[in-house]
């Protein structure tokens, strides 16, 4: 990615950056660069790193290889391993948000409540009562933050302690307790990983087995770290593997492609190999096709299935009572702790933030029945409010920061405009949803659609994802199409 040049905007521009997790880092870091001066950063919580400082479970990591999971502006030489431990990345989040003077510019604690567009500006106002007038929104409020809590029977009745992944509760102690855990997702199989040999017991309720492909993260070696103080090398990597992950794409996009093939048969020769009790692998081996569901990555999950202290249960969950959890065999599993990871709400982006646009009218009224959003930034109605890693973005296995990169970029572009003297840009309607049409014509093709359930899937089964490479995102991102932008 090309540095941004530094330039002072032609027009005093206010900004709102909602959000100090990893895009809206970036949107601040970006903004600054460009000279705007009056921008204020949102955060809810006291700190920035957003799902970083939410998820403290026990063996958070990143499955993206840590020089890719850097902004390409900062890479970082004190990665220990291969693939970053969580607290590892939200350190490097404060740093970098520190040093480029992000935080000064944050208010903290301080949620969004509503933003409300008066014709001319957005009328922001926080939970404490604080009132701002913007001409611009950066909305960087991630996608996975909203736990989804499961409706179970009998959950609330649970006598012992229970708590979502997200929300871990370390007042708790599992060392030595008979904990359950719901949910076998990328979170559930690295709590599972982390815990196993801390628990008196660990009971693993999986609803659908996943596919996991094998992830060796030993940590690097003196001589490695020695040679990672060379940053520039640091930025060879970051471009090698964005390529390498670019090709990944077409894995997902392309049922059908080699690529396909290669991680299916990955996953098939991990599971063959690692596995050895044949019964206990074929209550692990799933019935769909790898990366159908987000594909999991992980260096241990199949030992830690085959240890002393796990069981893995598969009757499905029929209540919780005050003891434990019940299953449709009828067997209560007396438990200690109850971890629930099961989740988030993958499709509230901005909300339950109230964000009124044009025409008093309602995002939850145009994203009735499902967000829509051109190029997942910016929602016709809604001028001058731009979203990074908004609907229908690229997911799948990418990293999320070049992604907001890419898309920041793009954004920087429409700013121009603005910078430029006009009052307002937003997308047109019928571009929205020509755009959104080819989107979902294009996902017909993808494994995502191959016959699993996933938080991908929108209430029609249709993925909530890019649906092309990430070689055709690159070229988007590169310039805007104006004709699909209404500009006052
Ligand atoms: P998830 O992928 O949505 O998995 C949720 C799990 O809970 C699934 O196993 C699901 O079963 C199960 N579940 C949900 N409701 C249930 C119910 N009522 N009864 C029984 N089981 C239930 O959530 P996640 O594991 O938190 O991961 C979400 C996403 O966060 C990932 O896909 C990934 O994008 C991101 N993430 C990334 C990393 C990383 O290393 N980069 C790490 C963690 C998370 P089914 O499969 O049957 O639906």
């Amino acid at each position: 990615m090309q540095p941004q040049r530094a330039t002072q905007p032609d027009r005093t521009l206010r900004f709102a950056v909602i959000g100090a997790g990893m895009a809206g880092i970036l949107a601040a870091i970006r903004l600054s660069e460009r000279g705007h001066d009056a921008v204020t950063v949102y955060e809810k919580g006291g700190t920035v790193g957003g799902t970083w400082r939410e998820n403290t479970y026990p063996g958070l990591a990143c499955d993206v290889p840590s020089q890719l999971y850097s902004y390409s502006f900062a890479p970082n030489p004190d990665w220990t391993h291969p693939y970053s431990p969580g607290p590892q990345i939200q350190q490097y989040f404060e740093r970098v948000a520190a040093d480029y003077g992000v935080v000064a510019r944050t208010r903290f604690n301080d949620e969004v409540t509503s933003l409300r567009w008066d014709g001319t500006a957005w009328q922001l106002t926080t939970a404490a009562g604080h009132r701002d007038v913007v001409d611009v929104v950066i909305a960087a409020t991630g996608v996975l933050h909203h736990p989804n809590v499961p409706v179970i029977e009998g959950l609330d009745s649970f006598e012992g302690h229970c708590f979502h992944s997200a929300r871990w509760d370390h007042a708790v102690t599992i060392d030595n307790a008979r904990v359950g855990i719901v949910g076998t997702g990328s979170t559930g199989v690295q709590i599972i990983s982390a815990i196993r040999d801390r628990v008196d017991a660990l009971v693993v309720f999986q609803r659908t087995p996943q596919w996991v492909l094998p992830m060796p993260n030993d940590p690097f070696g003196p001589e490695l770290l020695e040679r990672h103080q060379d940053l520039d090398l640091l930025r060879a990597t970051h471009a090698k593997l964005s390529e390498l992950f670019g090709k990944f794409s077409n894995a997902v996009i392309d049922a059908d492609s080699p690529e396909a093939a290669m991680i299916g048969q990955a996953c098939l020769d991990n599971l063959e190999t690692n596995v050895r009790d044949p019964a206990l692998r074929e209550r692990l081996r799933p019935d769909y096709r790898a990366a159908c569901k987000r594909l999991i990555a992980s260096p241990d999950y199949y030992d830690a299935m085959q240890a002393s202290t796990v069981e893995l249960v598969t009757d499905p969950i029929v209540g919780v009572e005050p003891d434990g959890v019940r299953t449709a065999d009828d067997r209560l599993h007396e438990l200690d702790v109850l971890v629930l990871a099961t989740g988030f709400h993958a499709d509230w982006f901005v909300r339950p933030m109230q964000v009124v646009g044009r025409d008093q009218r309602t995002i939850d009224d145009f994203w009735t029945p499902r967000p829509l959003a051109y190029l997942s930034m910016t929602v016709p109605g809604f001028p001058n409010l731009f979203m990074i890693n908004g609907p229908n973005g690229p997911v799948g296995n990418f990293s999320l920061i070049e992604v907001a990169e890419y898309q920041f970029a793009y954004v920087d572009q429409l700013l121009d405009r603005l910078r430029n003297g006009a009052a307002t840009i937003e997308p047109r309607l019928d571009a929205t949803e020509a755009l959104e049409a080819e989107r979902v014509a294009a996902s017909r093709q993808s494994v995502w659609v191959t016959g699993c359930r996933s938080w991908y899937l929108d209430d029609r089964g249709v993925p909530a994802t890019w649906p092309w490479t990430f070689d055709r995102f690159r070229e988007v991102m590169a310039e805007p199409d104006w004709s699909a932008y209404a500009v006052t």
